[in-house]
């Protein structure tokens, strides 16, 4: 049975017996950089969130929506048959679960004892029997997405297929090694917006090797489970951020003293706008 987003449990103790609950974007942050990994997963310290993407979610929902409509009727998808691929998008009980955020395409990976868990896009078989991850992308740049190294999150992309790959075959499911993306370009080369944005729409195949998975989560295992701070995994503005403000307020304690910390909306008050 699934875990479901009602299950609470966020942050590792180590020893637990308890499965961990670990996301496909945790683990790629592991792979990023172990020490905001470390401090997410075990410190309880998350980066700050982002502003949502609404524009990009409304494109995924509408594309859902789409192939919803092929799912429904056993139709291929003009995409489909545009690239020569003999596919229909594949129909399953369980399909709105694993597209489902927070409870996905679940496992349960003994040897770390991590419930590793994504919700994929897409899926779609072809004739064989064979079913293959999609994934939508949608973005906007001066020339169409057609090949993934027109992005710099290539990286990024290609781990996150392979992660659902490596998921749906634990789920017992006739994986293909290639998966596609769906890349939607939003157009800036148009004269005028009109109230309506247009997109490039192109198919872009990878073939993923999942082979680093089981041992990127034993990894991330003993990353967790030990009591060093890791290092960073490169220099970001996060970091530089954080330290930057970390010294800047002991400068200023050391200067004025614990009168400097203030009270609270002490430092505001005193910058109220006039009116
Ligand atoms: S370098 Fe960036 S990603 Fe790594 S710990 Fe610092 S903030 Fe996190």
């Amino acid at each position: 049975m699934a875990w479901t987003s009602t299950w609470k449990k966020k942050f590792y103790i180590p020893g637990q017996t308890e499965p961990f609950k670990l996301s496909r974007s945790k683990i790629d942050l592991f792979v990023d950089c172990p020490r905001c990994f470390y401090l997410d997963r075990r410190l309880e310290v998350g980066r700050p969130s982002m502003p949502p993407f609404t524009l990009n979610s409304a494109v995924d929902h509408l594309l859902k929506k789409e192939f919803d409509m092929h799912r429904k009727a056993g139709t291929p998808h003009p995409l489909m048959t545009e690239n020569g691929l003999d596919f229909v998008p594949f129909d399953h009980d369980k399909i709105n679960e694993w597209r489902e955020n927070f409870v996905g395409v679940q496992y349960l990976h003994k040897e770390s004892n991590f419930l590793v868990f994504g919700a994929v896009d897409d899926l779609w078989v072809d004739a064989k029997g064979k079913v293959h991850v999609v994934d939508y992308k949608a973005t906007s740049k001066d020339e169409a997405v057609t090949k993934l190294e027109d992005t710099k999150w290539h990286d990024q992309y290609r781990r996150q297929m392979e992660i659902y790959q490596w998921l749906l075959k634990h789920n017992d499911l006739n994986v293909s090694d290639t998966g596609y993306f769906v890349y939607v370009t939003g157009r800036k080369d148009l004269d005028s917006f009109d109230g309506k944005l247009e997109f490039y729409t192109n198919l872009i195949s990878y073939k993923g090797k999942s082979d680093w998975v089981d041992e990127t989560l034993m990894q991330a295992k003993a990353c967790l489970d030990g009591d060093s701070i890791p290092e960073a995994g490169h220099d970001c503005e996060y970091c530089n951020y954080r330290e930057n403000a970390g010294n800047a307020f002991k400068k200023h304690v050391a200067k004025f003293g614990a009168k400097a910390m203030g009270k609270k909306g002490s430092a505001t008050s005193s910058n109220k706008v006039k009116k």
